[in-house]
């Protein structure tokens, strides 16, 4: 590599600005990159994304930040999983909702007799596979339990509820202990030519020069989208929702850790419990409603009247054609979107600069692996997409004044991947094997389908019956209990 020092730009101080500068940072920094983030005095970051996946646990690992520094400055919890209610109205004996739980390394226990309840329904006995009895991130959820514990042989995956702002912040003031500049002024010209961005001209007409820029700027994507014009992939075929309107709320004494997903008429709503308050929001399809009756729809979900005070976004859903091009990498909201309902934007953020770090440096800090980590990025974003479309395909909503969760229902513009595994439920075939040979299991593992189809109830048949070997593997996971430390 040439030592002079290279200098990168980062434009927007978002969650993916800081994240991006942070990691940048840690790997390149001691390599003779110099970092400095711009982000704008006078547009806002979005704000909202207050849930993580359990990969957010590595990023804070890797800066060597404590949950004992970080959580408390940004109001976080922890999350062992989603609750997913109402998006089925098929009656069950015990369940009004499915868990979608981290996984532990006791599912190698639970996991057994959940499957095997699982194929017995699919061979039309009647049986036990609702998912939630079976996992212990589920039942640590259900009992108000914290990932930590004094249990030698057990460890549970987990993510967090935050509070977005205050994320930035620490970010920020960590960054620049680090060494990172950070230059506050708005960008209002580029200086490119063709696929190789010189300089960023800003608001006072100072030019900022840089070997290599990343494109943090959300959703205006001013390098990637705005500059570059590199075309946008629309997955609004297949994920209707385009809008959403959150309102805050008090916080309940008592909140168990993890975020709530409940339908409503033209989409869901979320719920996501921090130590200040408790994040809502309502992400819905224009399509089916108005900004206003969206509104009013989440007011009445909550039990509130109009004196708390509502923000409403649009969201453009889908990816850049190329998330790298030239000496620019597009990261957060200016790279893409899957809509929210598994909290992984962040999750693709830092899987983005991962691999573009590891790239980079493979290639001798060159654009030699360019093609390569672009196709990384995109099946990433396209094995998310299909996992959160199936959630829409599956949902057994007939209650259904808009028409919303039909649609969702007929979607006929499922990906190749998708219908093999849908397909593949339903004649009995072997879906681990047909995960593995599609390469999918790196995006949701096998055991992750299984919770979805059996949590939609996608059986042939609605017998369920209680047996004994649900009661023991319950009961078992409930003795586990007593190590794990309770929330306040
Ligand atoms: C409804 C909703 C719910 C979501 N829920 C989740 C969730 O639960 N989990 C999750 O992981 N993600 C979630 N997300 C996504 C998450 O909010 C974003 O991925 C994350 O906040 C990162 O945003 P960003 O940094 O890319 O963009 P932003 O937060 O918009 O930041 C953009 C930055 O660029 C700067 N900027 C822009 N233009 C210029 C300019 N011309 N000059 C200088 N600076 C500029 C701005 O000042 C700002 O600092 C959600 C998104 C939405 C819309």
């Amino acid at each position: 590599m040439k030592r002079a020092k290279q200098q990168i730009i980062v434009l927007g101080g978002g969650s993916a600005g800081w994240m991006t500068a942070n990691l940048l940072q840690l790997q390149l920094g001691p390599k003779g990159f110099c970092i400095t983030v711009i982000e704008s005095p006078t547009i806002g970051i979005i704000g909202v994304g207050e849930g993580s996946t359990p990969q957010l646990k590595m990023f804070f690992d890797l800066l060597e930040i404590k949950e004992s520094t970080w959580m408390p400055a940004c109001d976080a919890t922890y999350k062992q999983g989603i609750a997913f209610h109402g998006w089925t109205d098929l009656v069950h004996p015990q369940y009004d909702h499915y868990f979608h739980p981290f996984p532990s390394n006791y599912d190698h226990v639970s996991a057994k007799p959940f499957l095997e309840q699982v194929h017995a329904m699919l061979l039309g006995q009647a049986s036990m596979p609702h998912p939630n009895p079976y996992f212990l991130t589920s039942v640590l959820a259900d009992t108000f339990k914290s990932p930590q514990h004094s249990h030698d042989n057990i460890h549970t995956s987990y993510g967090y509820h935050f509070d977005a702002v205050k994320l930035g912040q620490f970010l920020k003031t960590f960054g620049q202990s680090k060494g990172i500049n950070v230059i506050e002024t708005t960008v209002a010209d580029v200086c490119h030519s063709q696929h190789t961005i010189k300089a960023v001209v800003d608001e006072h007409g100072t030019a900022h020069y840089a070997d290599w820029f990343f494109d943090c700027s959300g959703f205006s994507s001013k390098l990637m989208r705005e500059t570059l014009n590199v075309p946008f992939i629309n997955f609004s075929d297949n994920l209707l929702n385009d809008s959403a309107v959150a309102i805050p709320t008090p916080r309940q004494k008592k909140e168990s850790p993890q975020t709530q997903a409940s339908a409503l008429n033209c989409g869901w709503a979320w719920r996501i419990p921090l130590t200040t308050r408790v994040g809502n929001g309502y992400v819905y399809s224009q399509q089916f409603c108005t900004a206003q009756d969206a509104e009013a729809e989440l007011r009445e979900h909550l039990g509130i009247d109009s004196s708390l005070p509502a923000r409403h976004l649009s969201m453009n859903v889908g990816r850049l054609a190329e998330h790298w091009v030239g000496n620019t990498v597009g990261v957060g909201l200016s790279q893409g979107f899957i809509e929210p309902l598994e909290a992984t934007a962040l999750h693709l953020v830092q899987e983005t600069v991962t691999q573009f770090i590891g790239a980079f440096c493979a290639g001798d800090y060159t654009t030699k692996h360019q093609r390569q980590f672009n196709q990384v990025i995109n099946a990433r974003f396209e094995g998310i997409r299909d996992y959160i479309v199936a959630h829409y395909v599956c949902n057994q909503i007939k209650n259904d004044p808009t028409g919303y969760w039909q649609h969702c229902r007929e979607n006929s513009n499922l990906s190749n991947n998708l219908a093999a595994v849908l397909a593949c439920w339903k004649s009995g075939g072997d879906l681990h094997e047909l995960l593995s040979q599609r390469n999918m299991q790196q995006y949701y593992p096998t055991l992750s389908w299984y919770v979805l189809l059996a949590g939609y109830r996608q059986f042939p048949h609605q017998q369920y019956q209680v047996n004994e070997q649900t009661n023991a593997i319950n009961q078992q996971l409930n003795e586990l209990m007593h190590s794990f430390v309770a929330i306040d």
